[in-house]
């Protein structure tokens, strides 16, 4: 599938974000290069347990959806690395965030904490990112993206693990050398 670009975007380095809080008082790393933020998920749960009421409410129906599509980009742990496992935050919204499972960071692009806020979601990541809400998302009706379209093909594992080999093949110095010994393996079925 052509439109399926498994881009390996090692999300800003962490030596390249800034540190920077929300006007919430949440502190963040932000990416001066694209206005993405890294949140650890100790900085999370101490704004969390420390945010003040009143907590602000859904205002936003017609929802938030970034300006670019996102399931193009695979992003890895500016931390250590892990590829980022993607969780759609669902109708009205059709953004998705990114969350590492080995230091449990989450990387939210530009613009999507702001959501969060005014969907008053951004005291649910715990909720959003559990198997429960995920579960409630796919069994809605929704335009399916590419990258579900392939979720729904291949088993999370492998499609994680097919992104850790394209990422590691893309950095290779003789990658077109691997890519055509690939092909000369896949007699085809
Ligand atoms: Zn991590």
């Amino acid at each position: 599938m052509a439109t399926w670009g498994l881009t390996a975007h090692i999300a800003s380095p962490f030596s390249a974000l800034e540190t920077a809080s929300t006007p919430e008082g949440l502190r963040v790393r932000e990416c001066p290069t694209c206005g993405g933020r890294w949140v650890r998920s100790d900085d999370y749960w101490r704004w969390r347990a420390h945010a003040t009421e009143p907590w602000p409410t859904a205002t936003d129906d017609a929802g938030f959806s970034t300006h670019e599509p996102e399931p193009t980009a695979f992003r890895f742990c500016p931390e250590d690395n892990y590829l980022l496992t993607r969780y759609q935050v669902g109708p009205p919204h059709s953004f998705s965030i990114d969350q590492c499972r080995s230091c449990s960071g989450i990387w939210l692009d530009a613009g999507e904490w702001e959501a969060l806020m005014r969907g008053g979601l951004a005291i649910k990541l715990r909720s959003i990112l559990s198997q429960a809400w995920q579960d409630e998302i796919r069994a809605a009706p929704s335009a399916e993206s590419d990258e579900e379209r392939w979720r729904g093909q291949l088993a999370l594992a492998d499609l994680e693990r097919i992104t850790e080999i394209k990422a590691w093949l893309d950095r290779h110095p003789k990658r077109n050398h691997l890519y055509a010994y690939l092909r000369s393996k896949d007699t085809g079925h």
